[in-house]
């Protein structure tokens, strides 16, 4: 097959339509009109066979995990999905694998608001490169330095059950819950929450390499510390009970879950948008002013330093 057929087949009409796209796949670049009074957030996650899946996972797995940590970080700023690119490398063009990604790939872009409008094709080791691009409010994206003394942390969803599907994975011990292998290959960012957050949190993060890397990222922005209280952490009834249930809801990888900040008055509102978008929401902890490190940890009244070796980190040494 070639390389034109493959994409006249695979990469066109995929995901949602918007009206500000004036021109799609098909030409040497798409053109795009950003509504007055919006910026345009741009980000962009790659994905490498070996590195961030495991080589036997599912064409249409891949496709949704690709949409969805490249949503995350839309959410993360507040913004709304809109559109994205595709940098497609493939070791050979198999059709039954081309297949099963392009419809995922297009049912669960639209489900997310994206609409697919260019991108590139070529023969390589998998790898899968998604640049994604929002819309949010001009001057009201949530950015990591925002977050304010007194401030309560919150965070979406459960902690540390992505890191547990992987362990279990790799441990060879199948099959796996289905909330658990859920939260590793197919997660559901909050994308209607994140969106509605303007206004109401000071700064956010989303949860992608551990919480306590995440939240990290958010004090030295800031220049404050965040305080973590370890009996809110959420955990699944899947992960309660296991040996590492704390280790991992603190610093395994994968969560793609909401870490932000809000003023305490806004705890009833948060409380109800939370509700309404069908989210489960826990506050975490507090905005202290910077004192020792940029994450501490309250665990029955006393602060404790969380382990700087942990979290994930691409040239550190992770083991
Ligand atoms: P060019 O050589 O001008 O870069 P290509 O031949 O690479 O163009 O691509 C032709 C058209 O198909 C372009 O509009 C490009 O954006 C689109 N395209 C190529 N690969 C993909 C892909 N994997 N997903 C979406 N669109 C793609
Ligand atoms: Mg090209």
């Amino acid at each position: 097959m070639s390389e034109f057929s493959l994409i006249d087949r695979y990469c066109y009409n995929i995901g949602a339509k918007h009206a500000d796209t004036r021109l799609s796949v098909g030409d040497d670049a798409a053109l795009l009109a950003v509504p007055e009074g919006y910026e345009l957030a741009v980000s962009v996650d790659t994905m490498v066979i070996g590195v961030h899946f495991l080589p036997e996972v599912a064409p249409a797995k891949l496709a949704h995990k690709l949409l969805a940590v490249n949503a995350s970080d839309m959410g993360a700023m507040g913004a709304r999905p809109k559109w994205a690119t595709l940098a497609l490398t493939i070791p050979d063009a198999q059709q039954e694998w081309l297949a099963e990604f392009s419809q995922s790939l297009d049912q669960t872009a639209e489900r997310f608001g994206i609409e697919l409008i260019g991108g590139d094709t070529c023969a390589g080791p998998l790898t899968l490169s998604l640049q994604i691009m929002g819309l949010v409010e001009s001057g009201k994206a949530l950015k990591r330095s925002g977050a304010q003394v007194g401030d309560r942390i919150y965070i979406t969803g459960n902690l540390g059950d992505a890191a547990l599907a992987l362990a279990l994975t790799k441990a060879n011990q199948k099959p796996l819950p289905d909330s658990v292998s859920k939260a590793l290959d197919a997660p559901e960012p909050p994308l209607e929450f994140a969106a509605q957050l303007l206004g109401l949190a000071n700064a956010a993060i989303d949860v992608s390499d551990g919480l306590v890397a995440d939240a990290s990222h958010i004090a030295k922005a800031s220049e404050v510390s965040l305080v973590l209280d370890i009996e809110q952490l959420p955990i699944s009834t899947e992960l309660s009970g296991h040996q590492q249930s704390q280790n991992y809801a603190l610093y395994g990888g994968d969560d793609y879950q909401l870490c932000f900040t809000a003023p305490p008055k806004e705890d009833a509102r948060l409380g109800l948008l939370a509700e309404q978008c069908g989210i489960k929401l826990t506050g975490i902890g507090v905005v202290q002013e910077y004192n020792q490190a940029p994450v501490l940890l309250r665990h029955n009244q006393e602060l404790v330093l969380p382990d700087a070796q942990s979290g994930f980190d691409h040239f550190g040494n992770n083991e």
